[in-house]
């Protein structure tokens, strides 16, 4: 009983505590639930099912180079890799096992809304200003969530290049926006999976060149017709919805990239 009333102290403390310092003081069993997603069991090669799904979205982009994470909800090599990774850059023990350490990173990386905590839906929606997520060849909710797997694998990005800002000029184009914008007819624009992204502290090769590690398949930046001022990245080898073949493509040529 002696242990249990110092949990509860613990516990006690804790809940006085900002939220930063919570994790950290109740380190085990489960960390706290936040208002997006709670994982209920640790997760390592040869788990599977919904929970894995969720993270691999969530890790992502730390797919290593040229490489990418399936969210086929079946923990892998790549998924365990990829959390190996994520534990790395974020300083946790590297172990490629989700448990509480990495969930309690993860809960405090993600917003409620799911989104990570340096992106948001709304920097993602129509490029034209108009706002949400409907009016591309998919639903909008799948559009979203779509959006959703390119700000965690942004996050990533963000926290590879020293956790400065990116700035995400366009994301989500319905098919309106992206006429508008003289965008390619199949443009990943369209469904949700891509992003033209700038930085004040990165050049934009640096954007290109860390964003071969960051489960990319599409790149493109300076050299490239049309991108000299901003670097595209997309998920097109994930995209079963467009008329391309899943596979990589990369142009920025005056960044050694080809
Ligand atoms: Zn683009």
């Amino acid at each position: 009983m002696r242990v249990n009333t110092l949990k509860r102290a613990a516990v006690a403390i804790a809940l006085a505590l900002p939220g930063a310092a919570i994790a950290a003081v109740v380190a085990a069993p489960a960390a706290h639930a936040d208002g997006c997603y709670t994982w209920n069991r640790n997760l390592y090669q040869g788990r599977s099912g919904s929970d894995v799904r969720e993270l691999q979205i969530r890790v992502a982009g730390w797919a290593g180079n040229r490489d990418i994470v399936e969210l086929d909800g079946i923990f892998g090599p790549k998924t365990h890799a990829a959390v190996r990774r994520f534990q790395q850059a974020y300083g946790l023990r590297v172990d490629g096992i989700a448990g509480p350490e990495t969930y309690a990173k993860l809960y405090e990386l993600q917003d409620n809304d799911c989104t990570p905590r340096h992106f948001s839906y709304s920097e993602l929606d129509d490029g034209c200003g108009r706002g949400g997520w409907s009016g591309g060849p998919l639903s909008a909710s799948e559009t979203r969530e779509n959006a959703l797997h390119t700000m965690w694998k942004l996050e990533a990005m963000r926290r590879s290049l020293g956790d400065e800002p990116l700035y995400v000029t366009s994301g989500f184009r319905s098919h309106a926006c992206n006429n508008q914008v003289g965008g390619a007819s199949d443009s990943q624009h369209l469904y949700g999976t891509s992003a033209d992204v700038v930085s004040r502290t990165s050049s934009l090769c640096e954007v290109a060149r860390d964003a071969r590690n960051r489960g990319f398949s599409g790149i493109f930046g300076p050299g490239y017709p049309d991108h000299d001022d901003h670097v595209h990245v997309d998920s097109r080898r994930e995209n079963n919805d467009d008329g391309a073949s899943n596979s990589t493509s990369w142009s920025a040529p005056d960044c050694g990239i080809g």
